[in-house]
């Protein structure tokens, strides 16, 4: 019924009007393990960060309509998409120069024609550096510490019983923070799109993974948002 647990696919949103690069960049990220969409301009990018956030933005300079700077700039400005890592795509001369003056807002940039092990490279960094996540993979939030590599979660290096659905769902949840989520979407990011689970299932183990934390005293981060689904906050 319910999957095995499955290491957390950090998700990238290619924004690219040249079909041959969307192509070539996708492949190269899904066989990295990467979950990969791909938007041709800024309106498309817009609508699949509204449906999902992603972990990591890879934006073409030279779009049709709004310029990847300017949006980078929007992205910066907006509470919703401020805190989304970008990486520019610039092509090769007075582009990567621009881009290099320019304060875009971007994390990292990268000159075309790149090597897809250069963009990777970039990529892990750029990852490594915006999450709250240190060298060992250890995402912590007041006190409380997951380990993404063995599944573990501690509270001052005591380590809490959890089962690897709970696991999936805090993972989940420290990682998009301050957001609601209704239970179709946690169905979705947690168990995945293709598997058949009840909506009630996500109140059973939102319920089981209060319980875990109700005695390390955590259990009132995941807070329920009448009528709309759930949400983890560190606020109040
Ligand atoms: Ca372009």
């Amino acid at each position: 019924m319910l999957r095995h647990s499955q290491p957390m696919k950090s998700k990238i949103l290619l924004v690219e009007d040249e079909a041959p690069i969307r192509e070539m960049l996708g492949y190269t990220l899904m066989k990295e393990g990467y979950a990969f969409r791909e938007a041709t301009d800024v309106a498309q990018a817009r609508s699949l960060i509204a449906d999902d956030k992603p972990d990591l933005l890879l934006l073409d300079w030279m779009l049709p309509g709004m310029n990847g700077v300017d949006y980078a700039r929007r992205i910066r400005t907006s509470p919703d998409t401020k805190d989304i890592p970008i990486i520019m795509l610039t092509a090769r001369g007075e582009e990567a120069d621009r881009v290099r003056g320019l304060d875009t807002g971007a994390d990292d940039y990268i000159t075309k024609p790149f090597s897809g092990k250069e963009l990777l490279a970039r990529i892990r960094a750029v990852l490594r550096r915006t999450r709250n996540t240190d060298v060992d993979g250890v995402i912590s939030v007041n006190g409380l510490a997951l380990e993404t590599e063995t599944f573990r979660v501690t509270v001052d290096e005591q380590i809490v019983e959890i089962s690897p659905t709970e696991f999936r769902l805090l993972h989940f949840f420290i990682t998009h923070p301050e957001r609601v989520y209704s239970r179709g979407q946690l169905l979705d990011h947690v168990w995945g799109q293709n598997v058949y689970v009840e909506e009630r299932t996500v109140d059973v183990h939102i319920r089981r993974l209060r319980k875990t934390l109700e005695p390390y005293n955590y259990s009132h981060l995941i807070q329920t948002v009448r009528s709309v689904g759930y949400r983890f906050s560190t606020k109040n």
